[in-house]
């Protein structure tokens, strides 16, 4: 595999080192409700106008028609910047890395042409409502039900640990749609508008502290079926379509982020006083041996990216050979935020979890994330032996 990039990659890096200079915000990203909703559209609206929304996506939806490695160094560069926030963690992240390219992939013309364009131009915040109170791992059992009535469905159920739903204006919707069907057909995945009638949203504030997370209720809302993206009873497909996005492209940002993390924790060793109460931290073995570690396994990150976005490009769609890369990065993330905090010592416990910029508390407690959402670590280990070894189902 040959990592080096091309002449017009490198070109592409020096545009967006130029342009991430002269246009990143300054100040904090407000950690929540409508002023960060305002300042993700707003941040995504400077990505449309300045030509940076969409690098990956085709030129026809609004995109920039250029390859996943353009969008990855997009990110390195980002991360480079150093900016006051990061990419993953925001209410813009649904639309841009699973909801457009699922609908890029299933959607029919006139939902391609409704929605894509709004999702770039940072006009829409989507939220995903797969998770059930009953079914989160075993997502095909979802009850959540939807009735065909003339040309609409009717939605009576409840979907849980939905990022974002208090802000968001649209909504990857998966319902039951036939009851008497093997528990994988009679799904569909349907766009919901969250301002509809008889939908009610609660907020769950998690040990971080962080109140991104709701609880949706729905009680005869009513959905025109044109809503529906695939066919109807056909979601799962879908479904499978959108996770694997989500599981394969979405966290690359994150991904790359992670490299610039351990810089970071590698510069802070440097300057806090170690285990022995005289040197530095780095000065001491293990520290040293596991910060090494670390930059050498955010390397094979990087490599592991590099070699899904050729897989990907080969075949349109990411593999179930995302979920190796799911796996690695999300039990790397909680390895580099525990070193940071065996770094700090017990001054982690002097932070909370809001403190801002800097805070290695916050993002401990928020990494305990990373082997859950998208699919668990285990899920994602039943993915790697059984789709990409083919090893015996369970
Ligand atoms: C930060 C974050 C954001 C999220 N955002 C969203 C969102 O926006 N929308 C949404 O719909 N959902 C979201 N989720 C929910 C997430 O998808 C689920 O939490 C996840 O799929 C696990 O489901 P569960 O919580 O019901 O756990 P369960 O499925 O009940 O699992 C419990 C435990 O059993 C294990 N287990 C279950 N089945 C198996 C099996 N077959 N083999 C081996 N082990 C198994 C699991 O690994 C886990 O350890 C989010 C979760 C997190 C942490």
């Amino acid at each position: 595999m040959n990592l080096e990039l091309t002449a017009e990659e490198q070109a592409f890096r020096e545009e967006a080192r130029t342009w991430l200079r002269e246009n990143l915000p300054d100040g904090e990203r407000p950690p929540e409700g409508q002023p960060m909703r305002e300042f993700d559209l707003a941040w995504q609206r400077t990505l449309f106008d300045g030509g940076w929304a969409g690098i990956n996506w085709p030129t026809e939806f609004g995109g920039r028609g250029l390859s996943d490695i353009q969008q990855m160094i997009w990110y390195e560069e980002f991360a480079r910047a150093d900016p006051p926030f990061t990419l993953n963690n925001s209410c813009t992240f649904v639309g841009n890395n699973h909801g457009g390219p699922t609908l890029i992939a299933n959607g029919d013309d006139a939902q391609k042409a409704e929605h894509l364009p709004k999702i770039l131009r940072g006009e829409v915040v989507w939220c995903q409502g797969f998770s059930e109170p009953g079914a989160g791992s075993d997502l095909a059992s979802l009850s959540t039900k939807a009735v065909i009535d003339g040309d609409e469905l009717v939605v009576t159920g409840q979907k849980t640990w939905t990022s974002y739903a208090h802000v968001a204006d649209l909504q990857e919707l998966l319902v039951r749609t036939d009851p008497t069907a093997p528990k994988h057909k009679g799904i569909s995945w349907v766009i919901c508008d969250m301002s509809l009638p008889g939908i009610e949203i609660r907020e769950i504030e998690t040990m971080s502290h962080v109140t991104d997370f709701c609880e949706v209720f729905y009680d005869e809302v009513r959905i025109p079926l044109t809503n529906v993206v695939g066919e109807i009873d056909n979601g799962w497909r879908v479904a499978m379509s959108t996770l694997s996005f989500e599981r394969g492209t979405a966290f690359m940002a994150d991904q790359v982020e992670l490299a610039s993390e351990v810089e970071d924790l590698i510069a802070e060793a440097r300057t806090r006083t170690g285990p022995d109460g005289r040197r530095p931290a780095i000065a001491d073995d293990e520290i040293a041996r596991r910060l090494a570690t670390a930059r050498a396994e955010v390397a094979a990150l990087r490599a592991m990216t590099i070699a899904g976005i050729s897989r990907t490009a080969r075949t349109g769609v990411p593999g179930p050979e995302g979920s190796m890369i799911r796996l690695f990065h999300g039990e790397l993330h909680q390895r580099v935020y525990q070193l940071a905090l065996d770094i700090i010592g017990p001054e982690a416990l002097r932070l909370t979890p809001v403190d801002g910029e800097g805070n290695w508390t916050g993002r401990y407690l928020q990494s305990f994330a990373y082997t859950i959402g998208g699919g668990t670590t285990d899920i994602q280990r039943n993915i790697v032996g059984e789709r990409v070894l083919g090893l015996p189902r369970q």
